[in-house]
């Protein structure tokens, strides 16, 4: 199979791509999908992953942000519409909002601020979801949801700002990590390889509905904060900084759709996952 890929580079870096540079089946252009996207030839699939991810850049790019989940999603349901394309959804763990349901089954509707930092991703990928079920049911494109909780892995950004990347470059460094708020609102990390193979079996036996894709294994932020210093062996101190407006509580995924209609389910624990991104962080760092 071959792969055109497309990025603007807003969140993300061309040295990421040079081990697929002399590949013969792929290919990379330079675009934002905001503009309309137009490509010769079939398509089998269309994968829509664009969108800062991260609170710090989504909330320095809100505008962005939400074009991207609203106009860069119907540009890419119409591509796959044209090419008869099965378009897969790269929604988030976000739509949940600050959850009052623990842990999240796709069935909750959520508790999303629409006003707040967070609304500008919450909200556009909401909408995403919301046209992704409207060309299925009116065009009958065949379509995937998936509800991407906290992931993480080589080749995140140094300055990307979320807790792993932040922690791993301060651990290296020897510096305090900023722990935000007492530290006790949870999250569940799952580790790349594990979310690739979720992406891929969703894609071959997913069905319209969404499916959240995330590793059950929960954690207090400040426990995976002192995890992170003990793998790297590093002797940084722990600085709490406020909380930032909005800041889920707790956040876990009830994977049991995931498991049932897919067969799928996380293979790397949380540690083994964090000392596989350590590796790369202190390759960079
Ligand atoms: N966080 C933190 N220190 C940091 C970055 C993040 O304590 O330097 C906290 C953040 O407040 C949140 C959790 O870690 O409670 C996960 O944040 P992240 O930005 O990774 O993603 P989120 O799950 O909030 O989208």
């Amino acid at each position: 199979m071959r792969v055109l890929a497309l990025d603007n580079f807003i969140t993300g870096a061309a040295k990421n791509l040079s081990s697929l540079q002399d590949n013969p089946d792929f290919e990379f252009r330079q675009a934002d999908v905001n503009h309309g996207v137009f490509i010769g030839g079939d398509a089998r699939y269309v994968l829509h992953f664009a969108s800062p991810a991260s609170p710090p850049q989504y909330d320095s790019n809100p505008i962005h942000t939400l074009k991207v989940g609203t106009l860069g999603t119907t540009n890419m349901l119409g591509l796959a519409r044209a090419k008869g394309a099965t378009f897969l959804l790269a929604s988030t763990s976000e739509v949940y909002g600050d959850p009052l349901v623990h842990p999240q089954p796709e069935t909750y509707w959520g508790n999303v601020n629409p006003i707040g930092p967070r609304g500008c991703y919450d909200e556009a990928k909401r909408c995403a979801e919301a046209f992704a079920m409207a060309y299925h049911r009116s065009h009958d494109v065949d379509t995937r949801i998936i509800r991407i909780f906290n992931t993480h892995g080589p080749r995140m950004q140094v300055s990307d700002g979320r807790a792993v990347p932040n922690f791993m470059a301060q651990a290296i460094r020897g510096e305090p990590l900023t722990v935000y708020g007492d530290g006790s609102q949870t999250r569940s990390l799952c580790y790349v390889s594990d979310l690739v193979s979720g992406v891929l079996a969703v894609l071959e036996r997913g069905d319209e509905l969404p499916i959240n894709l995330g590793n059950p294994q929960e954690v207090t932020v400040l426990e995976l904060a002192e995890t992170i210093i003990r793998l790297a062996g590093s002797s940084s101190t722990i600085d709490f900084r406020d909380l930032p407006v909005d800041d889920p509580k707790q956040r876990r995924p009830d994977i049991a759709r995931a498991q049932k209609l897919l067969g799928w389910q996380p293979k790397v624990s949380l540690e083994d996952g964090l000392r596989r991104t350590l590796e790369y962080f202190r390759s960079v760092v």
